[in-house]
């Protein structure tokens, strides 16, 4: 079975993901990625830097940040704190697992300052859900 590429920020923004998105090609695309991860645990998962298999489908129209050093150093700063080195492949579930030993709701303020989507307050609630052993929730 392939394995889905993806960068260290994302891990925690799939927690969050409740079905908003940047484009509706971009929002089926992560629909179809999360439902996997949260049906299929055990999905390989390859920690990659830079762009992944979400930043794939960010709309042309949008602009782009997704090679901006600020997101770069997201992406690294997570792994860090996770133990993850790029180019590490794993389980979706062991990464869960540490993302919830690792991380509490209030990381998301210091961790993703700039980001739009933090003020939804659905990252943070991620957090706590997988910390619940509740696992990714059904995107409607
Ligand atoms: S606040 Fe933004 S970057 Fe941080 S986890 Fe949520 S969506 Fe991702």
């Amino acid at each position: 079975m392939d394995g889905i590429r993806l960068r260290g920020h994302h891990l925690l923004c799939l927690l969050g993901y409740r079905g908003m998105g940047y484009s509706p090609e971009y929002v089926e695309n992560m629909t179809a990625i999360h439902n996997r991860l949260r049906v299929t645990p055990q999905t390989p998962v390859m920690l990659v830097g830079g762009v992944d298999d979400l930043c794939d489908k960010f709309p042309l129209s949008q602009e782009y940040h997704c090679e901006d050093d600020n997101v770069n150093e997201r992406d690294h700063m997570i792994l860090e704190y996770l133990g993850i080195q790029r180019g590490d492949m794993l389980p979706w579930r062991n990464i869960q697992s540490q993302l919830a030993t690792v991380f509490h709701p209030s990381d998301i303020n210091v961790l993703c300052p700039t980001c739009s989507w933090r003020k939804y307050g659905v990252c943070a609630e991620g957090i706590q859900a997988i910390r619940d052993g509740q696992g990714l929730p059904k995107i409607p």
